[in-house]
């Protein structure tokens, strides 16, 4: 059960007071006695769906601690591929032998985590891509 649910059992149990009022007025105990055995029920579901939902919003948390965790290490650097945990940062830099005067460089990126590195070129201006 959802909050949603819990809602609308709430709704209920209400209306389940309403009739009672309405009980009250005749003095009717046996009809109190079975709108009250009603009432019991419908609020002990209300107590099941919302903690329910209470288990089920705790798990969206954690879901939500550990994404924003991976948004983390993906937005400050890239991801890597082998661990998936640490982020490649470059370890080594250098001018490109060719393309050097236009900027270009070629970068040796390490993983802080499992140590895995990859050889990138870093090329601002693009124009090692007609080479590719
Ligand atoms: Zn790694």
């Amino acid at each position: 059960m959802d909050v949603a649910a819990g809602l609308s059992l709430l709704a209920q149990a209400t209306g389940i007071v309403k009739n009672m009022r309405e009980i009250d007025k005749s003095f009717d105990v046996a009809a109190i006695k079975a709108q009250m055995a009603e009432l019991y029920s419908t609020l002990a579901d209300v107590k099941i769906a919302f903690s329910d939902a209470r288990e089920a919003i705790h798990e969206r948390d954690q879901k939500i601690k550990e994404l924003e965790s991976k948004i983390d290490v993906i937005t400050s650097g890239e991801a890597c591929p082998i661990c998936n945990e640490g982020r490649m940062k470059v370890a080594s830099s250098r001018k490109h032998p060719q393309f050097g005067f236009a900027g270009v460089q070629e970068r040796t990126l390490q993983c802080e985590k499992c140590s895995h590195f990859e050889k990138r070129l870093h090329d601002p201006s693009g124009v090692t891509k007609n080479n590719r």
